[in-house]
């Protein structure tokens, strides 16, 4: 924890100190307050958090807010007149007593997690082992390619760069930043809160919104790229069209295109995909749609060239694309028609595009920790606030309505809402409340201002089924309708793997052919037969109600970095993985993902593959990822020190 920075704390006085806590996010005050005086008293039983992390403040009465925010200016007050002392790092001891202060008296699982997220020992993801440095020495040459330079690949790019391993990046776009630079559609931001988008170890605290834009995330992932020197290591606007293995040299031989399409090869002991899961957009075979005169494109490669200003605009699909979209562009537009195959379950946001309150920013720029801990406690609301609500009951029988009384119960409380906010017009309220379980497909955050949107006069809600394109607009049962642009909303080939590369791995085995539509991996990182080849952000990774995709990156990377320490210090041939493993491990997902609302209840969704498996979601708590990727397991590890001939009866 730094204690560079409580400069603005040593010059504030207490009415400024009162202005800042009045805004303050309560729960995680006191431990940051504790940790940063060592004064555990203020741990005070009765200020406790409630067992419920999804309400607000903790579930505090207004007068134990009150009584946290008295608590806590007069600490603040010691602290700044002490001169702001540094307090030792706490022991495991008071750090148990912090979380169970926050999260009861049952979280002590968390405690290592906890540890290592406040970064009590600097960095505790960097690689504890360096680089051998052998052949490649003397050339200079990249030992490992990091394929993307996207959220996950710029993490590995750092964390190879921290463990002395000569690196590239290969990146088609001309820019850093993956799906966050080809998402640049109106209205698109996180919607996971920012404070906790983003590493742990290089957490910026000083977000100006709750949930952020599309811009400033990305002007973090380059502000990152520039400062951890990750930059001068990326070739972009190149891309990776294949990846072939050479047991002989334990190598793999990529084939490179350049913008101008040039091609050439490189040769590298291990690749990392970090290619990105929703990066494909997916374009809906719809009848005419070449005939079309007018403007189409898909949101995630928004042209904007195209004015918006007075048009006569459609937008297919309804998921959390068009939820910002939609809202976004309503006001400039003439005519907006919203064409919906089914309809979204919203989570109710109201602050979802608001500004972080003056005073809770104060205090994240300038009382040192609480910025960390208000991360920790984002992050446990979001680990456990909502996974039982998707958790299927084996016993729940009407899986088409709700999978568990738990579920059901979310599903009444979110159609009350919709209804709500539809209020007197009928044919809305009709169209908007879905007829899936609640987490079957993904739920959607919203303040408001999607029902908002389509109640307003030039804002249509269309349900009639899309027969074809014409020359002019879009054709339904109901007749055809006129436009100047029409919006693809519709998503992402999200199960096609590592795709359009080719990737050939031992005994010439083709990864997609040896996948046939089914990508799997394991941990979603390795594939039995790909020896030195690991995936981010692989198959069974994505979550979708709980937590942060950087922290399962960050997770993968952990493990990614281990399995890389036999190969590049200990001088090994090839990493593998293990058949039996892996397949152990694929077995386990798929249990586990037939109990969660999205594999109990029989839904279509981009969460499954064309076999109809669950293929991208991780079914489990967060925790559980952590600790799977703490430490390759001998188990899981097949290492070779020479070629291996005996892999043909392995595969
Ligand atoms: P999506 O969730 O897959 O939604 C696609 C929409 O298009 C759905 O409503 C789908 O209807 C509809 N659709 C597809 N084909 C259609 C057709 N032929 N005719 C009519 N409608 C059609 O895609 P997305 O909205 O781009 O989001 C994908 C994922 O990206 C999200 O779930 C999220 O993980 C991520 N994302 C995140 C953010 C964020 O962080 N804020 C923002 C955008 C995206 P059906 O539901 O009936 O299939």
């Amino acid at each position: 924890m730094s204690h560079s920075w409580p400069t603005g704390l040593l010059a504030a006085d207490e009415t400024a100190l009162r202005r800042a806590l009045a805004d303050a996010d309560l729960p995680a005050l006191l431990p940051a307050l504790a940790r940063l005086t060592g004064d555990l008293s203020l741990l005070d039983d009765e200020l406790r958090p409630s067992g419920d992390l999804r309400l607000t403040q903790g579930g505090l009465s207004a007068e134990d807010q009150h009584t946290v925010r008295e608590l806590a200016l007069r600490a603040l007050l010691r602290y700044r007149d002490a001169g702001a002392p540094a307090a030792e790092p706490p022991g495991p001891g008071q750090l148990a007593r912090m979380l169970s202060f926050l999260f009861g008296d049952d979280k002590g699982d968390y405690l290592p997690l906890l540890a290592d997220e406040l970064a009590l020992s600097g960095d505790p993801g960097a690689p504890d082992w360096q680089w051998a440095g052998t052949r490649e020495d003397a050339t200079g040459a990249p030992v490992v390619a990091v394929i993307g330079a996207g959220m996950s690949g710029l993490l590995a790019a750092h964390r190879l760069g921290q463990a002395g391993v000569p690196y590239v990046v290969l990146e088609k776009n001309t820019d850093i930043g993956g799906t966050w630079l080809e998402n640049a559609y109106p209205g698109c931001r996180v919607d996971v809160p920012s404070h906790l988008y983003s590493y742990s170890f290089a957490a910026d605290h000083d977000w100006p919104q709750h949930f952020s834009a599309q811009p400033e995330i990305l002007e973090y992932f380059r502000g990152f790229a520039d400062r951890s020197g990750v930059r001068e290591h990326i070739r972009f606007g190149t891309e990776v069209e294949s990846a072939t293995w050479s047991e002989a040299a334990g190598s793999w031989t990529l084939l490179l295109r350049g913008a101008d399409g040039a091609r050439w090869e490189l040769t590298v002991r291990a690749v990392i995909s970090a290619v990105g899961q929703l990066n494909r957009p997916s374009r809906p075979r719809i009848t005419g749609a070449d005939s079309f005169r007018g403007h189409l494109f898909h949101s995630a490669r928004w042209d904007h060239s195209v004015d918006l200003a007075g048009k006569r605009v459609a937008v297919v699909g309804t998921g959390a694309s068009a939820l910002q979209i939609v809202p976004a562009i309503a006001d400039e537009v003439a005519e907006l028609a919203v064409y919906q195959r089914s309809a979204p379950w919203l989570v109710d946001t109201p602050h979802y595009t608001r500004e972080l309150p003056e005073g809770m920013a104060w205090l994240l720029r300038h009382l040192p920790g609480y910025g960390t801990w208000y991360r920790f406690w984002l992050f446990c609301q979001y680990v456990e606030g909502s996974l039982p609500y998707i958790q299927a009951d084996p016993a729940w029988t009407d899986t088409q309505r709700s999978v568990s009384a738990l579920n059901d119960r979310l599903r009444e409380l979110r159609t009350r809402s919709l209804l709500q906010q539809a209020g007197d017009d009928a044919e809305l309220a009709a169209k908007v409340v879905p007829d899936h379980p609640p987490g079957a497909k993904r739920m959607l955050r919203d303040d408001g201002s999607w029902i908002r949107t389509l109640r307003q006069d030039h804002v249509d809600l269309v349900t009639d089924r899309i027969e074809r394109f014409t020359e002019r607009g879009i054709a339904t049962a109901s007749g055809e309708r006129e436009f100047d642009v029409i919006v693809y909303a519709t998503g992402f080939e999200a199960s096609r793997f590592l795709t359009p590369m080719t990737v050939t791995g031992r005994d010439g085995r083709d990864l997609h052919e040896h996948w046939e539509g089914d990508a799997r991996a394991y941990l979603g990182i390795q594939i039995p037969g790909f020896p030195n080849f690991f995936c981010l952000y692989g198959p069974n990774t994505n979550i979708v109600v709980n937590g942060s995709i950087v922290f399962f990156s960050e997770c993968a990377v952990h493990y990614v970095l281990g399995c890389l320490r036999p190969l590049l210090q200990d001088g090994h041939h090839a990493v593998d993985c293990d058949r039996d493993a892996h397949d152990a491990f694929n077995r386990r997902i798929d249990e586990g993902n037939a109990q969660m609302a999205w594999g109990a209840a029989d839904v279509d969704s981009w969460y499954r593959n064309s076999t109809g498996r669950i293929s991208q979601n991780w079914p489990f708590s967060l925790l559980e990822y952590w600790r799977l990727t703490r430490t390759p397991q001998d188990s899981a590890l097949v290492l070779d020190r020479q070629p291996n001939p005996t892999e043909k009866r392995t595969i």
